[in-house]
């Protein structure tokens, strides 16, 4: 085999990743502070991610799926790993062989989980008004829990990104869950519940979103750094003159002589049409704004301003996550997950 190098990189600030981390620790004030690193860690590359939070005393993650979790064997020493679609018909076997948690989402999950009479701990998620996954709560007061040996109780908060009065309905009903389903430990926030304020921190918080610099709400504005740096190469540098078009569509045309620089990224990497008209690049402090629409494999950046840019080169696409969910109408979620496996993932 030849090693050939990736077409695209996205660079990772680890720095930046732990001080993020560090930041939502001290909000949720003596809970422990866990990462969601489901979906490959947000598509930044889940074992690299594990690392560097692990090394920094994280200890608890979060992944979606058995084989995500089959993914990050072995894991670091000292760390748990929670799988959150729980156990369905085919998972006993991978819940069997990994060392990693199942979180019991149903009766059903519940009743396999006793079935193959584990006894080993397992986490529960019980919906307190979210619809998506967990036992109700009635069902879990009413005696389908009894015996299980839990380690931590969780529930996911439905608008904790807005000021909804749904999330004080939330933690009044994951209090009295608390008050009467034993457990060794109890976790309601992600990371826009973190913000909420520490009543919302229970023992354990599990944020994704904010460790890799999606900000869930203003008050972690200025607080969050950017971790994922994308950038593309320059293919060609070509001269487009006064009243020519670019691209598909002829969307964008020249209002006078023009220099286009076109760079080897495309909606095929994530980088999706939804960029035309806010999205950019940077090359050595000059930016280079998008032009016409994005390609499958191509996009046209206006090099005007950047003299002494060279076929060859990388740009530093803009990706500051917040700005660009304003530009595109994509969440910030989206942004990073839709990150292709054409990107080369480097953690520095
Ligand atoms: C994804 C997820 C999280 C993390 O959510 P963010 O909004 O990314 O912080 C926490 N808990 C559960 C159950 C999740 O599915």
């Amino acid at each position: 085999m030849i090693a050939i190098a990736p077409p695209l990189r996205l660079r990772l600030d680890s720095a930046a990743l732990v001080a993020n981390w560090r930041w939502l620790a001290a909000q949720g004030g003596a809970a422990a502070c866990g990462a969601a690193i489901k979906a490959d860690g947000y598509g930044l590359g889940a074992c690299a991610v594990m690392a560097r939070l692990a090394a920094a005393g994280c200890r608890d993650f979060f992944v979606a799926t058995w084989a995500e979790a089959a993914a990050l064997m072995p894991l670091p020493q000292g760390v748990s790993l929670s799988v959150l679609h729980g156990i369905g018909p085919d998972d006993m076997v991978a819940a069997r062989l990994l060392p990693a948690r199942p979180v019991l989402n149903s009766v059903e999950q519940v009743q396999r989980w006793r079935e193959a009479g584990e006894g080993q701990p397992c986490d529960v998620m019980v919906d307190t008004g979210m619809n998506r996954l967990g036992l109700r709560v009635e069902e879990a007061l009413g005696g389908a829990l009894d015996g299980l040996a839990i380690d931590t109780l969780l529930s996911h908060l439905a608008s904790a990104d807005e000021d909804s009065e749904q999330n004080a309905r939330q933690l009044a009903a994951f209090r009295a869950l608390r008050a009467r389903v034993r457990a060794r430990r109890y976790s309601l926030a992600n990371s826009a519940g973190i913000c909420l304020g520490v009543d919302y921190a229970f023992d354990l918080t599990r944020p994704g979103i904010a460790l890799y610099g999606g900000t869930p709400r203003e008050e972690a504005r200025g607080h969050i750094r950017q971790v994922a740096y994308p950038e593309a190469r320059v293919l060609q540098l070509r001269e487009v003159r006064v009243g020519e078009s670019v691209g598909y569509g002829a969307t964008w045309r020249a209002a006078r002589d023009t220099r286009v620089a076109i760079a080897n990224m495309g909606y095929a990497d994530g980088y999706l049409r939804c960029h035309a008209g806010s999205g950019g690049a940077t090359w050595h402090g000059r930016a280079l704004p998008l032009i016409g629409r994005v390609s499958m494999d191509l996009t046209a950046f206006d090099a005007s301003r950047a003299e002494g840019l060279r076929e060859g080169d990388w740009l530093a696409i803009d990706y500051d996550l917040p700005t660009l969910a304003i530009g595109t109408g994509l969440s910030q979620y989206e942004l990073l997950t839709g990150l292709g496996p054409r990107f080369g993932r480097f953690m520095c």
